[in-house]
């Protein structure tokens, strides 16, 4: 066979000299006219929804149809057969639909799935529609001469062909951009085949008897038809080009207004699609340390290689590290969300910076742990732990409640057990407390006896019922040291975040005015803070500072209240209890002020003033009367008593016998060497001293024995309830008993009744003190009775039991 009968030479030969090149030129120009044409369309129609993406669609498929139609007929003109050719026009438009259907059909199948192997059905029935409208048209062709057919040459171009249209659909539906730019060549390609085969496979032999049937059409005819065509093809693609544009803006746009939204917020957020980034917001630049536009077109992978955002579940937060430009190792949280964003849906990966976060947590697990006694954190740790709970943005709006635990009665436990029993104490109260709080609340020792209770996310019932059972775990159950049971209790208060107050400086301090109230409340309770609990709080600091100007502009003054000798009925001697003259608030109790006093150290300079005063005033009384001073176990930390007592009775000239220092147990609890040297010290100058309000304090019977008393005062609490509570009168008769036998004297305290007064009596008191012989008076008024009795009044009781001294001074007309 002739190398020239070869069917590429043919082809090959064909396409080069039985064309004319310049319309070949234009057929192309018009095939990648209508190709870009039918694109833009079709992007179109899939960026829209409903009825326009229907309406796009057919356009698309119309367009391509007839793009390749209208290529099919230009390089058909553009063929030189020298010979009269026309076209037979039913066919030619039959050519067309096959067209428009096969590529119809092929995009109908090609969108209902996204399978490779639907694609590539799709590709070929496009193939055969393209196919069809190729031979089908070139049948259409008529020449003026007989046309004879190289079957094989046309079957092999088909057979060829189809594939190709095939691949070229699974390009086209790749998800690699790079794939995708090929599907257009490709398909172009795959309809020259066609084209230049099928007119190599045609043999057209000249033959002048051949007449064109009535209906043929001739080329020029043709010619507008398909100009036309073109025409509309290029307008087009000219709109499409222009949907294009205003798609890309609109996507600019929105994603310019994503990024502006993203740059607000705190987080680093990614937007990616295809697990390429395709924006970021300014956090996340401050994260990585990757510029903002360093990260577009980077794979999501290179900032957060360990993690597989693909496969993460929607909203559900994973913690991982992102790869910072320098190469560190970020700890974040990451949370993938779809966001449609245009047409497309786009990942937005939120980025959550862990470093502080987890320095926090840290910082906490750090200061947990600090106090040596009990492994509890200290005051200091937990002013930071409430700090970095009120601080943390996130936990900012998280309630907690701040519970303050003070013991009751544990002063006495130390000062009676000795330290390294206080400190086993403390540290059986740590572990009680840890075992009432759950994981993460906070135990804490504030220092002392104090201790407190950070509660996550406490309300205020919750807070409560661990109110009770703190109380409850301290009061009810004995702790048991060295064999020995003590009994212990505490006093609770609690205020709640953000209610009670925002800053800890604050809770701590609600926190502490409510265990205050519930250490008023009468101890082992607990108490809520409210304000008006900080009002109470005013009202003391006000009462403080008044109490200042009252000792410096002579508000004070001091009343004596009698006792007498139980045996003889004489007043024996007089108890100075002072007295607050307020300017607005009339008469102010002691009661009501020596603790505040007490508690501002106030005490030192008051309890001077009273002695001293008191001695004065005893100097004017007769000899054989004495005075009793009280003394704060506060003034007995001050080293300077002795002395002043010393000088008190000097200043006076008074007797150091006429005087006699009351003190409570409270005085004894403190330090004991320092307090018996004192006690000594007072002892030596021959100032006496009693025991006052005793049977109310701990562990009493173990003191009188130890420190050198000349006196008990039985407090006024068990004389109340004589002589009808038979517990009371066998307390008070074995007291009077134990202070005869140790070689005390005793003195009743509160007897308010003839029959009190007959019981002291009877019972064999020293001396008896109360209302039912006097109430306290004024100096002027006690002083003129001694003076109107200088013979020496009988304080005797009558035959009724009252006393002559409370007939003659009667302290409400003045005091009240
Ligand atoms: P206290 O030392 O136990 O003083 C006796 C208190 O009992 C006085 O109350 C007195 O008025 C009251 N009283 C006396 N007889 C009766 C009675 O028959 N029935 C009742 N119900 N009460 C009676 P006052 O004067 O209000 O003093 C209260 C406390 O204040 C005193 O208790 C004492 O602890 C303290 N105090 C008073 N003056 C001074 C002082 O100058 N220095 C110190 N450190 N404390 C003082
Ligand atoms: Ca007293
Ligand atoms: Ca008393």
């Amino acid at each position: 066979m002739d190398h020239k009968n070869a069917p590429g030479f043919r082809v090959i030969d064909c396409m080069l000299h039985a064309h004319d090149a310049t319309l070949l030129l234009l057929a192309c120009l018009v095939c990648a006219i209508g190709i870009y044409a039918s694109f833009a369309v079709g992007r179109h129609a899939a960026r829209a929804s409903g009825k326009v993406r229907i309406h796009w669609g057919i356009v698309n498929i119309v367009a391509s149809g007839c793009t390749a139609w209208a290529t099919h007929f230009i390089v058909l003109l553009a063929f030189q057969p020298h010979m009269p050719a026309a076209f037979e026009p039913v066919l030619t438009a039959v050519s067309l639909a096959c067209a428009i259907v096969g590529i119809g059909a092929g995009v109908t199948v090609s969108i209902a799935g996204p399978r490779r192997s639907r694609q590539f059905v799709a590709g070929l029935i496009i193939g055969t529609g393209v196919a069809a409208l190729h031979y089908i048209g070139q049948s259409a062709y008529l020449v003026q001469g007989t046309v004879s057919w190289d079957l094989a040459l046309v079957l092999s171009s088909i057979a060829v062909s189809l594939p190709l249209f095939g691949v070229a659909m699974l390009a086209i539906a790749s998800r690699d951009r790079r794939i995708r730019q090929f599907a257009a060549p490709l398909m172009l390609f795959a309809i020259a085949l066609l084209h230049f085969c099928g007119m190599a496979a045609m043999t057209l032999q000249y033959d002048p008897n051949v007449a064109f049937p009535s209906d043929a059409v001739l080329p020029r005819t043709v010619t507008p038809v398909v100009a036309g065509v073109s025409l509309a093809l290029i307008m087009l693609a000219v709109l499409g080009w222009r949907f294009d544009l205003a798609a890309k803006a609109r996507i600019r746009q929105d994603r310019r207004r994503l990024r502006d939204l993203a740059d607000v917020a705190l987080e680093g957020l990614l937007i990616t699609q295809s697990n390429v980034i395709v924006t970021s917001n300014s956090s996340i630049e401050r994260l990585s340390g990757f510029a903002q536009d360093d990260l577009a077109g980077r794979d999501v992978s290179a900032l957060l290689p360990h993690i597989d955002l693909a496969g993460l579940p929607e909203k559900e937060e994973r913690e991982t590290n992102l790869v910072g430009a320098t190469g560190q190792s970020i700890p974040v949280r990451v949370l993938r969300s779809e966001v449609p964003l245009g047409h497309k849906l786009q990942t937005v990966i939120a980025v959550r910076d862990q470093r502080e976060r987890l320095r926090t947590e840290a910082k906490m697990r750090a200061l947990a742990f600090n106090d040596s006694l009990t492994g509890l954190p200290n005051r200091a740790s937990f002013y930071e732990l409430l700090t970095l709970q009120t601080a943390l943005p996130a936990d900012a709006d998280k309630p907690f409640a701040v519970i303050m635990v003070d013991l009751d009665r544990f002063k006495q436990v130390n000062d009676t057990f000795g330290h390294p029993t206080g400190d086993n104490v403390l540290v059986q109260i740590a572990a009680r407390l840890r075992a009432l709080v759950n994981g993460e609340n906070v135990v804490a020792r504030l220092g002392g006896d104090e201790f407190a209770v950070m509660q996550h996310g406490a309300h205020a019932e919750a807070a409560c019922a661990l109110c009770v059972r703190i109380v409850e775990a301290c009061n009810s159950e004995t702790f048991v040291v060295d064999g020995q049971a003590i009994h212990l209790g505490a006093s609770v208060g609690f205020a709640l975040y953000p209610e009670d107050g925002g800053v800890p400086a604050e809770l701590l301090r609600n926190a502490d005015l409510a265990l205050y109230a519930a250490k008023a409340d009468g101890k082992g309770t607990y108490r809520r803070y409210e304000s008006l609990l900080n009002d109470k709080n005013q009202e003391r600091q006000a009462l403080e500072a008044g109490l200042r100007r009252a000792l410096a502009d002579g508000q004070l003054d001091v009343h004596y209240q009698p006792l007498v000798d139980a045996k003889t009925g004489r007043m024996a001697s007089a108890e100075a209890l002072v007295r607050w003259r307020h300017p607005e608030r009339g008469l102010i109790s002691p009661a009501e002020f020596i603790e505040i006093a007490e508690e501002t150290g106030l005490i030192v300079p008051l309890g001077n003033w009273v002695l001293r005063t008191a001695c004065l005033e005893a100097a004017t009384w007769p000899a054989h009367i004495g005075v009793a001073v009280n003394l704060s176990p506060v003034q007995f930390r001050d080293k300077a008593l002795a002395s002043n007592v010393g000088s008190a009775l000097q200043e006076a000239g008074l007797a150091p016998q006429r005087l006699e220092l009351e003190i409570t147990e409270g005085v004894l609890l403190m330090d004991e060497a320092r307090t018996l040297h004192t006690l000594s010290h007072l002892r030596a100058m021959h100032v006496r001293i009693s025991m006052d309000d005793f049977g109310t304090g701990y562990s009493s019977l173990s003191y009188i024995r130890k420190f050198p008393f000349d006196k008990l005062k039985i407090d006024r609490s068990f004389v109340r309830n004589i002589p009808h509570d038979a517990e009371s009168v066998a307390i008070v008769r074995a007291i009077i008993t134990m202070s005869a036998c140790l070689g005390l004297s005793t003195t009743m305290e509160g007897v308010e009744t003839a029959e009190q007064f007959g019981f002291a009596v009877s019972e064999g008191c020293s001396a008896i003190q109360g209302y039912f012989v006097s109430r306290p008076v004024p100096a002027a008024q006690l002083r003129a009775v001694l003076v109107s009795d200088a013979s020496g009044a009988s304080m005797e009781g009558d035959s009724v039991g009252r006393s002559r001294i409370d007939d003659r001074c009667d302290e409400r007309q003045t005091a009240h």
